[in-house]
């Protein structure tokens, strides 16, 4: 007779097949229906035996992140700046590394309106709608744009939106282009996580799970960059900031674009892991 698997027992199961402890527990919880950030029930569960269905979600989880795909897709949702994001394969998993690109925007945006009323936020390639929901409920009073290509992730960021209860307004849009200025006016702030993969980088090959086109942009990595660069000045207010996330080498020239392109205060921050991942810069008055 088949006996019931302990929770001790599938975590053992999980660190044989080389599963950082905490994409087991998180994966186990899920499993278990129960909730994911409550790790501290697996401690004092060790013993507990896992129901016939139980155990048949474990097993497919497990089987799910052996093979490369992220916590996130399995258990369909992430924790990202203290909201629950529902995620899945049609959007980019969003990173704690993008919480320094939050930050800085909250830094940029005094809690008071503006002479000219509330303030103005657009997010660029929104994907789950992570970084405009976030800065949305930090500053309830702002009104946030959030624009995405692609139909798909714009389906899931509205979703998170309704869920949350966050007025963010979404549009259709290839970066700038669709972004009618008499409509929504200039902005006070444009943030981006863009696609920064270079093509051919071999990280990609450990990134088969999420959407080519929320990571990769062209030979260097800099193409839609470049793209937001220029589209921008024509939104931005006079002082309005752009704040770029990029990769890990891409300070210096993402700086060098922000000055060919006239802007002034041209800097970058560090992320938790101390890569100098967002640049940003000052529209000129
Ligand atoms: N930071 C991600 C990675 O390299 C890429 C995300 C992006 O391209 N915006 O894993």
């Amino acid at each position: 007779m088949h006996t019931a698997a302990t929770v001790a027992e599938c975590l053992r199961q999980a660190q044989s097949r080389a599963l950082a402890r905490m994409d087991a527990q998180i994966l186990l919880l899920h499993s278990l229906q129960r909730p994911l950030h409550d790790r501290a029930w697996l401690l004092a569960h060790d013993h507990e035996a896992l129901t016939p269905a139980q155990e048949a979600a474990w097993q497919a989880a497990l089987q799910r992140r052996v093979q490369g795909e992220p916590v996130a897709y399995i258990t369909g949702r992430k924790d990202f700046f203290g909201l629950t994001l529902a995620v899945d394969a049609r959007v980019l998993d969003p990173r704690p590394d993008t919480e320094t690109l939050v930050d800085w925007a909250l830094e940029c945006l005094p809690e008071c309106m503006t002479e000219r009323g509330p303030q103005r936020i657009l997010d660029l390639g929104t994907g789950s709608g992570a970084v405009a929901l976030a800065l949305q409920h930090a500053r309830p009073q702002a009104q946030v744009w959030a624009v995405d290509a692609s139909e798909d992730a714009l389906t899931v960021a509205r979703a998170n939106a309704v869920h949350l209860n966050l007025a963010v307004q979404f549009i259709a849009s290839n970066w700038l282009s669709a972004v009618d200025v008499q409509r929504t006016g200039r902005f006070d702030l444009i943030v981006s996580n863009p696609p920064y993969v270079a093509e051919g980088d071999p990280h990609l090959a450990a990134l088969t799970h999420e959407p080519r086109q929320a990571l990769t942009s062209g030979a260097d990595g800099l193409e839609d960059i470049r793209q937001i660069i220029a589209q921008a000045p024509k939104h931005l207010t006079p002082g309005g900031w752009l704040l770029l996330e990029h990769g890990w080498d891409q300070a210096a020239p993402v700086q060098t674009l922000l000055r060919q392109a006239g802007f002034v205060q041209v800097q970058s921050r560090r992320d938790l892991g101390g890569i100098e991942r967002c640049t940003g810069a000052v529209m000129p008055e």
